[in-house]
């Protein structure tokens, strides 16, 4: 089966991504958001991740032109009616995102295969509240979705084997790299780094370091790019949080319980860089840690 026209669904910072990779790829790309305010949003983010790229000669003015012109906006799922594929990039909420597929069923083609972006929730769950569970996929992208080479691909228990040829060598045209998981908790890459994450969490909880030595520790010590605490604020510690308890409720296994730290953290509100606090102070000019 031919990809050439993808849908997305949720315009916030992943899906603008998505729809970005896909466009400078050559693909149709209808973006939809419940608003028109967030389409915007995304728009102009879109917008301004391009005119990075033009300016660090990346690509071309001409490339930029022709991935706005072929990002189509709308706040009605009516229009992905022509799409191949559809990636569902909406918050991660499962009743959220069962009600987008549902509303979906009589709009799509009978080939169209359903994709989700989630970072969690089970893809084998999600496919099960679908008409054509076989023609559903885990497309799993990194944040940031223009920088990040990887994308994970998952299949669900009734994933066939046409659904992840074809988006196999769709992911392939984006330009990415692609790590087949199976379909467990958090998958790979979160399973493996919000464990670390959360560690370092603990490592400051029992005063075992302060936020900047357990940061340079893992910087300069294991040839980390950022320091643990660094990334978490970059993630979001919500994210983290969510992503702990996903790995701690679908594992079953008390290694995973999230830091109590963490929790006071996201009780507080300072859930990173999207609040300005976190384990780092983002408000005046330079970071400072907050502990
Ligand atoms: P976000 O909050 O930035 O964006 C979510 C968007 O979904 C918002 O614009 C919201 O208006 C929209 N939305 C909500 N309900 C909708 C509906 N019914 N129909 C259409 N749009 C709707 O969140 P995000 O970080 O972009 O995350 C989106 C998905 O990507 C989640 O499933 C998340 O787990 C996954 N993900 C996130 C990351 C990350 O680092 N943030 C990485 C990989 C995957």
């Amino acid at each position: 089966m031919q990809i050439k026209t993808i849908g997305v669904i949720g315009a916030g910072q992943m899906g603008n991504g998505i729809a970005h990779v896909c466009a400078l790829a050559g693909f149709d790309v209808s973006l939809n958001d419940i608003s028109a305010e967030r389409i915007e949003a995304g728009l102009a983010t879109i917008n301004g991740n391009l005119a990075r790229q033009v300016a660090s000669g990346r690509i071309s003015e001409d490339q930029r032109n022709a991935v706005l012109a072929s990002i189509r906006a709308t706040e009605n799922l009516e229009d992905l009616a022509d799409a191949d594929l559809i990636i569902e990039s909406a918050v991660e909420d499962e009743d959220i995102k069962r009600q987008i597929f549902a509303k979906l069923a009589p709009i799509v083609k009978d080939s169209v295969i359903l994709a989700s972006n989630t970072s969690s929730i089970s893809i084998t769950r999600l496919a099960a509240a679908t008409l054509h569970p076989e023609q559903f996929i885990g497309i799993h992208f990194m944040n940031p979705v223009p920088v990040m080479e990887l994308v994970e691909l998952v299949r669900g228990i009734a994933t066939d084997d046409a659904t992840f040829t074809a988006v196999r060598e769709f992911v392939s045209e984006l330009g990415k790299t692609i790590a087949v998981s199976e379909d467990f908790p958090a998958f790979m890459v979160n399973r493996i780094l919000l464990p670390m994450i959360n560690e370092a969490i603990y490592t400051l909880y029992e005063g075992v370091g302060t936020v900047e030595a357990i940061d340079t520790a893992m910087r300069l010590g294991a040839n980390h790019p950022m320091g643990p605490l660094q990334l978490a604020d970059f993630i979001g510690l919500d994210t983290c949080l969510s992503i702990m308890q996903v790995l701690y409720e679908g594992l079953a296994d008390t290694k995973y319980r999230p830091c109590p730290l963490l929790v006071k953290y996201v009780e507080a509100g300072w859930l990173g860089r999207k609040t300005q606090r976190g384990f780092y102070d983002y408000r005046g000019e330079t970071p400072v840690p907050t502990r």
